[in-house]
């Protein structure tokens, strides 16, 4: 595709989502540390020795009380489906210390759909609403004929593996470069078609399901592994009944390792290489956004050091659009990591 993103336009969006205190904290008294003042801003009490509160600034902060749906409607998502649809590359990830909401916000509960609950209920998180949000988008577009391809991975120790092919948890997939579409791809990693809204819901299911099995499998607790949903849009435009042309869009959904990780990596006993693969995935993704945030666009930005960034690198560049959702707990004891993950964020923020 030829198309640019629109530069009046920031190419990565930073909301917030604040999840609420849970019983554990409740029952342990522990203190709430945040304030929400409104306009994007949270105020961090008790980060200094001198408890000076910090602000901190972003496009949007979605606070305790914020449903599912008010993530669909005000985190910018839906800008990022409409651009899949005309063929732009996007991505959605969440970023935030395990037990921070990540999962929640992004797929919710597995399970869901099978107990027919259906697309509404609190459970579900932004990959299933948009997803309806999607074939809305296609549906009213007749002119047009679209092919959705669906793809589910998992990253763990630098080795893919394809959730909707839990044989490859022995034998990971290679991520390998085209020239002809001048991106990364994974090498035979499984894909469906979907026609149907169920389709997608299929592949959604099939993947967590394997997420869970596997990672028991490996041992391996889901927060040092990141997962990719990939869904592949081709539109194919028509006059007079033929095909004249085509653009090749797509939008990631990516549930991160958590970010605690980047440090524990040095105390988990592994060795040098196993210790430095574990989140080598995690830490390069922000060396290329504190490069790309630090104006230098077109100094190098090293997409290739990582899988994840490999697989991403066509939305974090100039022709794609990512949408940062960083998670974070209210209390105090997770202060620290909270601290954190709104540095990283607000400093995405200047991509
Ligand atoms: P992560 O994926 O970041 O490790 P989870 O999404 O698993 O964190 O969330 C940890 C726990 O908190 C889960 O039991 C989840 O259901 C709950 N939780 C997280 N965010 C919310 C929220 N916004 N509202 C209600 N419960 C939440
Ligand atoms: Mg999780």
């Amino acid at each position: 595709s030829s198309s640019t993103v629109n530069s009046d336009e920031d190419n990565i969006n930073v909301v917030v989502r604040v999840r609420p205190v849970n019983e554990a904290e409740r029952s342990r008294g522990e203190p709430v540390m945040l304030e929400f003042p409104g306009k994007g801003q949270i105020i961090c009490n008790g980060t200094t020795p001198n408890k000076q509160p910090k602000v901190f600034s972003y496009n949007v902060v979605f606070e305790p009380a914020a449903t599912q749906e008010d993530v669909l409607e005000y985190s910018g998502v839906k800008r990022l489906l409409e651009m899949a649809v005309e063929g732009f590359s996007c991505t959605a990830f969440c970023y935030g210390q395990t037990g921070s909401g990540k999962t929640h916000t992004l797929t919710g509960r597995p399970g869901l759909m099978e107990k027919g609950a259906g697309p509404y209920c609190e459970g579900h998180g932004l990959v299933v609403r948009s997803f309806v949000y999607l074939f809305r988008l296609l549906r009213n577009r007749p002119e047009c004929h679209f092919v959705l391809k669906a793809s589910f991975l998992e990253i763990y120790n630098e080795k893919v593996i394809d959730l909707l092919n839990p044989g490859t948890a022995r034998k990971p997939l290679q991520v390998r470069w085209s020239k002809e579409s001048r991106s990364f791809y994974v090498e035979n990693q499984f894909t469906v078609d979907c026609e149907e809204l169920d389709d997608l819901f299929a592949v959604l299911e099939e993947g967590m399901r394997n997420r869970a099995v596997g990672s028991h499998a490996m041992n391996a607790n889901s927060s040092r592994s990141h997962t990719l949903l990939c869904v592949r849009v081709r539109r194919d435009l028509r006059t007079d009944g033929d095909v004249t042309c085509s653009t090749h869009g797509k939008i990631n959904f990516v549930d991160l390792a958590g970010s605690e990780m980047t440090k524990r990596t040095h105390s988990t006993g592994k060795t040098l290489e196993e210790a430095n693969n574990i989140n080598r995935s995690l830490m390069v993704l922000g060396y290329c956004i504190a490069q790309l945030s630090d104006g230098k666009k077109r100094g190098h930005i090293p997409y290739r050091d990582s899988k994840l960034t490999k697989l991403l690198a066509d939305s974090l560049a100039g022709n794609g659009v990512t949408l940062m959702i960083a998670c974070i707990a209210p209390t105090r004891s997770n202060l620290n990591e909270t601290i954190n993950t709104l540095r990283y964020a607000a400093r995405a923020k200047k991509i």
